[in-house]
């Protein structure tokens, strides 16, 4: 499983410094940064420390087997972030 972030997200991207594994996108610097409503965890990266979690303001972070039931969605939301 992995963590998996909702529609929440402000997208102040405080999250990202705290991934070890570089699974949170898209960065600042990114151009896809400017287009997306919210940042997304590549579930293929993640490896559920859930360091993460914590440093969300908006607490918009959850681990896949939690996420409420009415943002079950966002996992393949998340996903498909990085397969399109
Ligand atoms: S749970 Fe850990 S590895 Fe997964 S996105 Fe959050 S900080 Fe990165």
């Amino acid at each position: 499983m992995a963590h998996v972030i909702i529609d929440t997200c402000k997208k102040d991207n405080l999250c990202l410094d705290s991934c070890p594994s570089e699974a949170i996108r898209p960065g600042k610097d990114e151009a896809a940064w400017g287009t997306v409503s919210q940042l997304y965890i590549n579930p293929e990266e993640c490896m559920d420390c859930g360091a993460c979690v914590a440093e969300c303001p908006t607490n918009s972070i959850y681990p896949a087997e939690e996420l409420p039931a009415d943002k079950a969605d966002f996992a393949e939301k998340n996903a498909a972030f990085f397969t399109n």
